[in-house]
């Protein structure tokens, strides 16, 4: 099994490839499908080579070129159903930021909301519970790991490789950033997410954005914010 890094503006989509077919991991800004037809020319796979594209979660830098991806690759798409009709509407809601910065970002972005708008596109499968890839040529599973959105969901892989979406981040090099999401719906959830992953087995994490990380960086980041949640409780 292959997976590849496919830059579709400031998103990372992936593309993991089995013994009989592909699957696309998100589809990146607006207007990068050309980019995406360079990307696997390159790599050697043609578009009928992918059978699903699954959307991590509905932002503008996940499914921004998802329906001219959709139409190169005559496949279905994968949503949670949660998020069933922000992507059948082309909306976008910005979650609450996480620090001040991102709150303020937050702010605006509800306000800049018709600017982050994508072309609308009508999932195919509705995702609810756990999901086999298995009839779409791959081994693996897509689970629904909520927090930066109500309806992310995350795809786990047999070797260990978890494709997060944004439910963790890796923007800083050589590792020095936080892996927390700058913005997250619901942060409790967040970190159930977390433990759902690292409970999975899972080793690599893959974000969507940024490089892959070992998975131990996720683990200690939950126990560091499990630690302030536990102290947090001792002061009313
Ligand atoms: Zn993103
Ligand atoms: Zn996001």
């Amino acid at each position: 099994m292959n997976i590849f890094s496919v830059r579709l503006g400031i998103n990372n989509a992936y593309l993991v490839c089995g013994q009989s077919g592909c699957v696309l991991v998100d589809a990146g800004n607006a207007g990068r499908e050309r980019k995406f037809q360079g990307c696997i020319d390159k790599i050697g796979i043609k578009p009928e080579d992918i059978k699903l594209i699954v959307v991590t979660h509905v932002h503008y830098d996940h499914v921004g070129s998802l329906r001219a991806i959709k139409q190169i690759c005559g496949c279905p798409v994968a949503v949670h159903g949660a998020e069933s009709s922000l992507l059948q509407n082309g909306e976008v809601t910005p979650p609450p930021g996480t620090n001040a910065i991102a709150a303020g970002i937050s702010r605006i972005g509800g306000y800049l909301s018709r600017r982050f708008a994508f072309a609308p596109v009508k999932p195919d499968i509705l995702l609810a519970g756990e999901f086999s890839l298995e009839p779409f040529g791959l081994s693996g599973s897509i689970i629904h790991t909520p927090g930066h959105t109500i309806g992310s969901c995350s795809v786990l892989l047999p070797g260990g490789e978890a494709l997060v979406g944004d439910l963790a981040f890796n923007y800083l090099p050589l590792g020095l950033g936080p892996v927390y999401p700058p913005f997250a719906w619901d942060v409790p959830e967040l970190l159930r997410s977390w433990q759902k992953i690292i409970d999975s087995g899972a080793t690599v994490i893959y974000p969507g954005h940024g490089p892959p990380f070992p998975a131990h960086r996720l683990k200690r980041a939950l126990n560091r914010a499990l630690k302030i949640k536990a102290e947090d409780k001792k002061h009313c």
